[in-house]
């Protein structure tokens, strides 16, 4: 560690006034506010040490009196501050740590967007309205009105702690708050910017592309690095969150990738078989019907799913068989069938075990959205 002396500027016999008039030099060209640079700042550290130490009598008599005198931990010259840290909450939180910066991070903003079953089967492009605090251009988020900059605070000369000595069974220790005036920033601002009152941010509203991959579903959260409320005096921005809500569809419903709907086909066509032509969500699908399909029975579209979210690959699409019987005949029709029923010769009704996974199956799955 460098001798205070020296980090300070000044020579071993320097009056407390010129101590206090090399800090506050050396706070006006380093403090955090004025210079953002990360070298800057450690400089400003070891500057509010030194000067910690320095401008406080009994503090610099011990300085002065060399390591030995320091304490029973011994340890060279960069004892003492350890072991001050070690009493009063050292590690970054404590005194050494100088003042705190305006600046922080802003909030994760969190919002729904509705998509529909047919933009997740391949994906979408969205534009998303957003209301958040964006950096108040006015200002740049230094909070300060044009050609202004902030102030060193006169009460606690740039440090950000207020430090009181405080007899104890240590002996004389000194012990540091939170300066009240500056909050503990270390500069005050006398003319805050009129654009976002001295908060270096303002609300707006704003439109944001989003590219919503294929096979979301709802509840899933899509993560936007930076497109959160940018932080107090232009700090980094959080992250934005955009929660998918799929909307209901009127005819198909969704299990996992694949996509399930009902196919209502005519009594004739269920005996004769038939080529029918369905709307699937990405346009017609040719789908045979065999002659003799029944009730319940599931045909199977490969890939006519949903495109999978991790993998490759769709989903199936899968349509569950409904045979509609004709409840409106006219009487040539219904000679026909007559005649039909005598020729054919089918079983007569009978009891069978019933079947839990038949029909109530299909209609839970296919209505349960
Ligand atoms: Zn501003
Ligand atoms: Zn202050």
């Amino acid at each position: 560690m460098a001798d205070h002396y020296d980090v300070l500027g000044v020579q071993p016999d320097a009056s407390d006034a010129d101590i206090k008039k090399a800090y506050r030099r050396l706070a006006r060209e380093l403090h955090p506010d004025v210079n953002p640079s990360p070298e800057a700042a450690e400089r400003f550290k070891d500057v509010t040490h030194a000067y910690d130490v320095l401008s406080d009598p009994e503090q610099r008599r011990r300085y002065d009196a060399g390591p030995q005198a320091d304490s029973p931990f011994g340890g060279g010259a960069g004892g003492f501050s350890d072991i001050f840290d070690a009493f009063f909450g050292g590690g970054g939180g404590g005194r050494g740590s100088g003042p705190r910066s305006r600046a922080e991070r802003g909030q994760d903003a969190l919002l729904r967007i509705d998509v529909d079953l047919d933009e997740v089967v391949f994906g979408t492009h969205k534009e998303v309205e957003v209301d958040t605090a964006v950096l108040c251009e006015t200002c740049n988020g230094s909070c300060c009105a044009p050609g202004t900059s902030p102030r060193t605070c006169d009460i606690c000369g740039g440090s950000g702690h207020i430090q009181r000595q405080v007899r104890s069974l240590l002996g004389n220790v000194v012990t540091s708050a939170p300066c009240g005036t500056c909050r503990g920033y270390g500069t005050v601002i006398p003319n805050p910017c009129p654009t976002c009152q001295g908060q270096g941010r303002v609300r707006a509203r704003r439109s944001i592309p989003v590219d919503v991959p294929a096979g979301v579903d709802s509840g899933l959260r899509l993560q936007m690095p930076g497109q959160g409320e940018v932080g107090p005096a232009g700090g980094p921005s959080g992250d934005l969150y955009l929660e998918i809500r799929v909307r209901h569809h009127d005819v198909f419903s969704r299990d996992g990738d694949d996509l399930l709907a009902t196919l209502e086909v005519g009594m004739t066509d269920a005996i004769l078989g038939t080529t029918a032509t369905i709307d699937g969500l990405d346009g017609p699908v040719e789908l045979e019907i065999r002659p003799g399909v029944q009730s319940a029975d599931v045909l199977v579209l490969k890939d006519r799913g949903v495109t999978k979210l991790r993998g490759n690959g769709r989903g199936d699409l899968r349509v569950g068989v409904q045979v509609v019987t004709p409840t409106k005949l006219s009487h040539k029709e219904r000679q026909l069938v007559e005649q039909l029923a005598k020729s054919h010769k089918a079983t007569k009704p009978q009891l069978a075990r019933f079947q839990q996974g038949m029909f109530g199956k299909l209609r839970d799955r296919f209505f349960n959205f």
